[in-house]
């Protein structure tokens, strides 16, 4: 299976400032270290992209695309969704695209890329909205109400069709795909993934806060993620952040990588970012959590990367 992050960010999109730019720059300058670079060093100094060495974490929101068995399946519809369906149209024209969308849930996050999805504009486009909240369709058309935008979801010509999960329950895609769902603690709910597939495990499982939950609750999202080749986790806050916004819905890196060790996660994706911070302090946030799992959790295989628009993944 192979992962791709479209949007990253929680909450709401943040484009990139003067002033980020600005102080992006310096660090770079840093970096280099007074060496004197030639144009090709320059230039693979400026492309790699190490997670600590990052030039731009993205501002767009939650958008994660997964290919597996040649079936196209997308997390959750932020404003990533329009960089997305860029590609898709680069990728692959002409081919009728069968497309399965699994949502968390309806926060504006989570769903605002749709209106700006080129391929929802065609009719060679089948997508398939899952989800075990009710009336996706009527939450959907909300977003296409004229006051809001011009186009209505039934004028977009591609073919759409919505399925109601059972909460906490097990899907089956071409026979060949399992995605299991959990319910999570969020305002409104939101629902984590788990998808199986050629023998391996993702867990997508973004705007969960596990904060004053009892520990066999713990426990059934500790299993939920067991042995997972990739774990996506909403890691919006530090560990001071997360005690202080009780009931905002979301959880840390330090939590994340607590549950990810107890659950024998291989890879661990700190995802959903706080738009309140810039690139560097999501940086610092990395390497803050890799210094506490060199730590206290030295010989433990887990690895911890953070999750920025652009970054494929496969397992
Ligand atoms: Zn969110
Ligand atoms: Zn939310």
């Amino acid at each position: 299976m192979k992962i791709k992050f479209w949007g990253v960010r929680g909450s709401i999109p943040a484009p990139l400032q003067q002033s980020q730019l600005v102080t992006k720059m310096i660090h770079l300058f840093d970096k280099m270290e007074d060496k004197l670079f030639s144009k090709a060093e320059l230039k693979d100094f400026l492309t790699q992209s190490s997670s600590t060495n990052l030039f731009c974490i993205g501002g767009n929101t939650s958008c994660v695309e997964l290919l597996a068995n040649e079936s196209i399946i997308i997390f959750d519809m932020g404003s990533g969704m329009r960089l997305l369906g860029n590609d898709l149209f680069k990728r692959l024209p002409n081919r009728i695209l069968d497309i399965h969308v699994f949502l968390s849930h309806t926060h504006w996050d989570h769903i605002q890329g749709f209106p700006f999805f080129g391929p929802a504009y065609s009719p060679n486009t089948k997508i398939t909205f899952y989800s075990p909240h009710d009336n996706i369709y009527e939450r959907l058309n909300a977003q296409h109400d004229p006051r809001f935008f011009p186009v209505k979801l039934n004028e977009m010509a591609c073919q759409k069709s919505f399925i109601q999960l059972e909460p906490n329950s097990s899907f089956n895609i071409n026979n060949s795909i399992v995605v299991q769902n959990i319910e999570h603690h969020h305002p409104g709910k939101s629902y984590t993934y788990r998808i199986e597939s050629e023998g391996k495990s993702i867990v997508y499982s973004t705007d969960a806060e596990y904060t004053n939950l009892p520990d066999d609750k713990i426990q059934s999202y500790s299993d939920f993620f067991a042995e997972s080749d990739l774990l996506i986790f909403d890691a919006q806050y530090s560990l001071y952040e997360e005690a202080q916004k009780i009931d905002w819905g979301h959880s840390s890196a330090l939590f994340g990588l607590d549950i990810a060790i107890k659950s024998k996660v291989k890879k661990l994706a700190l995802f959903h970012h706080d738009p309140a911070k810039e690139d560097l302090e999501i940086i610092k946030l990395l390497e803050s959590t890799i210094k506490y799992k060199e730590h206290y959790f030295p010989n433990n295989p887990l690895d911890v990367c953070l999750a920025y628009e652009g970054l494929e993944i496969e397992v």
